[in-house]
C-alpha cells in the first residue's frame, strides 16, 4: 500500500483498509479503466448487458457484503463505525471514484425504508435486500429533474410550515405523488443525471405531494418494474463513466401507501432524519470521502511517473518545482482525509450514534466542498507532472483527471453546495 496513517488505527481498521484496498486494486480498478475505454458511441449498450464489468464489480460488491458495512446495526446492517465506513469509501474512491458513487447511491432505499421500522417493508425489502448477495437488488436517488438541477437543492425540504422563511423554496417539483385510496401514483420524470439509474432495481425518489403548496417534498421507494416506469438509456459523458446515469419516466406509476416514507406529517425520530439537509449531511461526507480516495490516486500516480521520468538527466521527482508540487498534493491529500474522516464520524454520531439528527450542515457541505476542490486540484497537478504522456490513453492520470472534474458538479455544483452552507451561515452560526 502506497500510504501510511499516521493516527492510530485498530488491528480490524487496518485489515478492513488493506481488504478493501486489495478489493480496489484487483476488481474495481481494472473493471472502471474497462468501461473508461468502451467507445462512447458503444458505451450505453455495453455497460448495461448483464456481463459487463459494472455488474461483474456489483456482484463481487455485494457476495462480499460490503453493502453492509454502512447501514447501522439497528436497520439490520453490519453497523461499521464512522472510521470504518470513512475507510471504505476512500479506498473504493482510490479504486474508482464512479463506483464509490455507485455503492453510495445503492444504499438509499434502505436509508428510506429501514428507519420506518414498519414490519411489512422490512421483511419485503429490508430484510431481503441486505441479505441480498448476487446483486438481485441495486438502488439509485432520484433527486433532480430536468427542469430542477441546482433548484432541488436549494428549494426542496420535506417541512410543511416552513420555519425558515428567508429561505426562498423555489422548486415546485415535477415528478407528483398524488394519495388514491391506499395507493399512491407518480407521474413526471427524472434528469438524466441519476446515477445507476440504467442498472438499478429501486429508485429512492423525491417526489412533489401538493403542487399547490410547492415544494412539500415526499419520498417514495419504487421498484424499477412497475408498470409506467421507464429507463433511459446510459448518456454517454466525459468522466465517471463507471457510474452511468440516465433518466427514469414515470407515467400513472401506483406504487403501496407504505412505500412512501417519507410524508411531511410523518416526521418523528426515526424518519427525521431525512430531512433534506440531513440526508446532504450523509452524501456530503460520503463525497469528501470519495473526493480524497481520487486526490489519493491522482498524487500517487504523480509520484510514482516523477521516479520513471527522466529529463535533465534525472529524474524529474529530483527537478525542485515538481517536488514541491508533489509536497503540496501530499498536504492536499492529508488535509482531505482528516477533514473528511472528521466530518463523517460527526454525521454518523449525530445520525446513526446518537439519534440528534442535528449534523451540522455547513460542516457538512464544507468538507464536501473542500474535499471535490482538493480531488481535481490534485488531479490537475498530477495530469500537469506527466507532461503530454498525462492526456493520452496509455496512463490512468487522464481518466482520474476527467473524474475529478464531473465531482465538481455531481451531488450539487460546489457553488451551489456553497450557497446552501452560506445560508446555514448566516442564519445560524
Ligand atoms: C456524474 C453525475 C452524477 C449525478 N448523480 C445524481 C443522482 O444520483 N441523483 C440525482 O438526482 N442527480 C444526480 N446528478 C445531478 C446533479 O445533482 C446536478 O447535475 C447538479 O445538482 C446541478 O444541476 P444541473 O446539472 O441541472 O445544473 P443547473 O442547476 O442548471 O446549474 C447550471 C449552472 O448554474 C449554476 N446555478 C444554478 N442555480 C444557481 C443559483 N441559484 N445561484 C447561483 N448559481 C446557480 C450552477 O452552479 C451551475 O454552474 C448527478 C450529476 C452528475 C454530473
Amino acid at each position: 500500500m502506497g500510504y501510511a496513517e499516521i493516527e492510530e488505527i485498530s488491528e480490524d481498521e487496518t485489515l478492513l483498509k488493506e481488504e478493501v484496498h486489495r478489493f480496489a486494486e484487483e476488481v474495481i480498478r481494472p473493471a472502471s479503466i474497462e468501461i473508461d475505454r468502451m467507445p462512447l458511441n458503444e458505451y450505453p449498450e455495453k455497460v448495461v448487458k448483464k456481463d459487463s464489468p459494472y455488474w461483474r464489480v456489483l456482484k463481487e460488491w455485494k457476495k462480499l457484503g460490503y453493502h453492509r458495512g454502512p447501514v447501522p446495526e439497528m436497520f439490520g446492517g453490519e453497523g461499521l463505525p464512522a472510521r470504518m465506513v470513512h475507510i471504505l469509501v476512500e479506498e473504493v474512491a482510490w479504486g474508482s471514484s464512479g463506483f464509490s458513487i455507485a455503492f453510495g447511491v445503492d444504499l438509499f432505499p434502505i436509508l428510506f425504508t429501514a428507519p420506518t421500522f414498519d414490519e411489512y417493508l422490512n421483511e419485503t425489502f429490508v430484510k431481503p435486500w441486505l441479505e441480498d448477495d448476487r446483486a438481485k437488488y441495486h438502488g439509485c436517488w432520484g433527486v433532480t429533474e430536468p427542469e430542477h438541477g441546482s433548484d432541488w437543492l436549494l428549494g426542496c425540504d420535506f417541512v410543511l410550515e416552513d420555519d425558515r422563511p428567508e429561505r426562498e423554496r423555489i422548486t415546485p417539483g415535477q415528478v407528483t405523488a398524488k394519495k388514491d385510496g391506499d395507493e399512491w401514483i407518480i407521474n413526471g420524470a427524472k434528469s438524466s443525471w441519476i446515477s445507476s439509474a440504467p442498472v438499478a432495481t429501486h429508485v429512492a425518489l423525491h417526489v412533489n405531494l401538493d403542487l399547490a403548496k410547492r415544494s412539500v417534498g415526499g419520498g417514495c421507494v419504487v421498484p424499477l418494474d412497475s408498470p409506467g416506469v421507464t429507463k433511459g438509456k446510459p448518456i454517454a459523458k466525459y468522466g465517471q463513466k463507471d457510474c452511468p446515469q440516465g433518466e427514469l419516466a414515470f407515467e400513472d406509476v401506483r406504487i403501496p401507501g407504505v412505500y412512501m416514507t417519507l410524508e411531511p406529517e410523518a416526521l418523528h425520530p426515526s424518519t427525521g432524519l431525512m430531512s433534506m439537509d440531513q440526508i446532504l449531511c450523509v452524501t456530503s461526507s460520503w463525497m469528501a470521502a470519495s473526493s480524497t480516495g481520487l486526490a489519493r490516486a491522482a498524487f500517487e500516480e504523480a509520484l510514482k511517473y516523477s521516479k520513471e521520468r527522466i529529463q535533465g538527466g534525472r529524474p524529474i521527482c529530483e527537478h525542485q518545482l515538481v517536488r514541491k508540487k508533489l509536497f503540496e498534493m501530499f498536504v492536499k491529500v492529508e488535509t482531505a482525509r482528516a477533514y473528511s474522516r472528521r466530518i463523517m464520524e460527526h454525521v454518523w454520531r449525530e445520525l446513526f450514534e446518537k439519534f440528534t439528527f442535528k449534523a451540522s450542515y455547513r460542516h457538512a457541505l464544507a468538507a464536501q466542498v473542500y474535499c471535490k476542490r482538493i480531488a481535481y486540484e490534485v488531479a490537475d497537478d498530477a495530469l500537469q507532472i506527466f507532461g503530454g504522456y498525462g492526456i493520452t490513453d496509455d496512463f490512468l492520470i487522464q481518466k482520474l483527471y476527467r473524474d475529478a472534474r464531473v465531482k465538481l458538479i455531481e451531488d450539487g455544483t460546489v457553488e451551489v453546495l456553497s450557497l446552501e452552507g452560506a445560508g446555514d451561515l448566516i442564519r445560524n452560526y
